[in-house]
């Protein structure tokens, strides 16, 4: 399947392993990563440690130049995702958002075939999702079928919504937008999908979005007294952009469906990594070298058809499988 970038299966396996770095290492390390090889992400790899609360899971940006050298990769066995106690999103709840005027790709503004919508609601549904309960279930929840909610637009505040933006602002204005009724209270499945227009760099600690050393998407985590708030930042990927160029190699609507299915099903199984500071609760599945069920197999595509449509979505670990997967 695969043909989206499949035929590029060394530069997935170096995008895999600057996933995992970038995870959770400085963003130093990760700029030499991208500037340098996946090797020195491997090397980087012994100073783990989280960046503190808050901090939300990017999907590196991957430099095309360097992206295509091989990585070296170690035995399946040590990929396993380990289950540190937080929760998982049941059934998934997906609020697409678009952050303000401005000029959007077509996929990202419309809503019908062929749209991030159209995307969202098929995915969650189909058998990339129905295999997850089998190796992701905790002792205290399942993980079924999810549902589309719908597109939202908002209409941020000047103050967030410069020409940067930066996470912090993302979940002010979500929180806010929740507060005036525009978005739909969050739940334990709710899961807002951020999309940018045109023009729009994201800030996320000291790295941004669509260029070296940063990132072509992320999820993120807002705590909310007791309970927490699930997002993800899909920057726009439209030409000039960079992501047109570090996010993946088919066509632009390709690439961020793939990118959207790497947050999504990250979240789905990971929902607060943003505010887990030690590997413990509310960290979910995660692999201390790799990261989310994403990062393991990041780059690597594949297709989900659902109702005739074939969908390019990126492939993820399966704990059972020990292997890089769209479905059983
Ligand atoms: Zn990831």
């Amino acid at each position: 399947m695969v043909q989206a970038f499949g035929n590029r299966k060394s530069s997935a396996l170096a995008g895999m392993v600057l996933a995992a770095g970038l995870s959770m290492t400085s963003h130093a390390q990760v700029a030499d990563a991208v500037s340098t090889g996946a090797p020195a992400a491997v090397a980087a790899q012994g100073a783990h440690d989280f960046r503190g609360a808050g901090n939300p899971h990017v999907l590196p940006w991957r430099d095309p130049a360097t992206a295509s050298s091989p990585a070296p990769f170690a035995r399946a066995s040590s990929r396993t995702l380990t289950y540190y106690g937080g929760p998982v999103i049941a059934n998934v709840n997906v609020v697409k958002v678009n952050y303000g005027a401005g000029t959007y790709q077509p996929y990202v503004s419309g809503t019908g075939a062929g749209t991030m919508s159209a995307f969202y609601g098929a995915v969650v549904g189909s058998p990339y999702f129905s295999w997850l309960n089998t190796d992701y279930h905790t002792s205290t929840q399942t993980i079924g079928y999810g549902s589309f909610a719908g597109d939202k637009s908002i209409t941020p505040s000047a103050a967030n919504n410069g020409s940067t933006i930066t996470d912090a602002q993302i979940q002010a204005e979500i929180q806010r937008q929740i507060g005036l009724g525009v978005l739909p209270a969050a739940t334990a499945n709710t899961y807002y999908a951020m999309y940018f227009p045109k023009g729009k760099k994201i800030q996320q600690g000291t790295s941004y979005s669509c260029q070296s050393g940063g990132f072509c998407a992320y999820h993120g985590t807002i705590k909310n007294g007791s309970s927490y708030i699930f997002y993800g930042v899909h920057p726009d990927n439209s030409t000039g952009s960079g992501c047109d160029a570090g996010c993946g190699t088919s066509t632009p609507f390709n690439n961020w469906t793939s990118v959207a299915s790497h947050e999504l099903i990250e979240a789905v199984t990971d929902p607060a990594v943003g505010v887990a500071t030690t590997y413990a609760s509310p960290l979910g599945w995660y692999n201390k070298t790799y990261g989310e069920i994403g990062d393991i197999c990041n780059a690597q595509q594949g297709t989900v058809t659902v109702g005739g449509v074939a969908y390019t979505v990126q492939k993820e670990w399966s704990n059972s499988k020990q292997a890089c997967i769209t479905n059983f």
